[in-house]
């Protein structure tokens, strides 16, 4: 069994080295931004109580994230390991995921970091916004405002994940193909 966390700010390619990096590795991949938005689509309980957040480029409450977490992995009991992205976001949901880890005798085996210069995703994220249809992509503010909750929020899970020994930093500007050549060396090592 290997958990990765995929760590990055909002932009950084998470979603699209979780595509590559789940068919090489067999791993289960559980994007919390994509489980939100099939919510938000279908106008599901939790899309409804999610919504507001998202289309403001605020962070869901910790209680509702975790939960939707919870139950995607207890659909995947049966895998060789999960490729978390985009979850954990804060010091609570990185608790909650060590300790409901814990009660089946898993855990967190590393977290890797895609780090590129912010002006750089922010550029990109308005790019996507132009196809990808997610309003949250679209207005620069709403943008800066997720970078403020990284900040604020989820770059504490930095030090979080160092200090237990399982934080490995890449560098996320190249092309698709090499970064997923630096993400494959780390995982190739755990
Ligand atoms: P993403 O696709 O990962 O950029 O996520 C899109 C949006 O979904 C975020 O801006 C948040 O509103 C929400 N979201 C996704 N994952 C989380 C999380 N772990 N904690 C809180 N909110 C999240």
């Amino acid at each position: 069994m290997i958990n990765i966390v995929l760590f990055g700010k909002p932009g950084a390619g998470k979603g699209t080295q979780a595509e590559f990096l789940k068919g090489k590795y067999n791993l289960t991949h559980i994007s919390t931004g994509d489980v939100f938005r099939y919510n938000l689509k279908n106008d599901t309980e939790l899309g409804k109580l999610a919504r507001t957040y998202m289309d403001a480029g605020d962070l869901v409450p910790d209680e509702l994230t975790i939960k939707m977490l919870q139950d995607e992995v207890e659909k995947h009991h049966d895998t060789k390991g999960f490729l978390f992205d985009g979850f954990p976001r804060t010091i609570a949901q990185a608790g909650a995921l060590d300790a409901f880890l814990s009660t089946k005798n898993w855990e967190v085996t590393a977290t890797i970091a895609l780090e590129a210069d912010d002006e750089i995703l922010i550029q990109r994220l308005l790019e996507r916004g132009k196809t990808s249809g997610r309003v949250d992509d679209q207005d620069e503010d709403k943008i800066r405002n997720r970078y403020q909750e990284y900040n604020e929020k989820t770059a504490p899970l930095m030090e979080y994940y160092q200090k237990q020994n399982k934080f490995y930093p890449v560098n996320g500007i190249g092309s698709i193909v090499e970064i997923t050549e630096r993400l494959s060396k780390v995982i190739e090592t755990l």
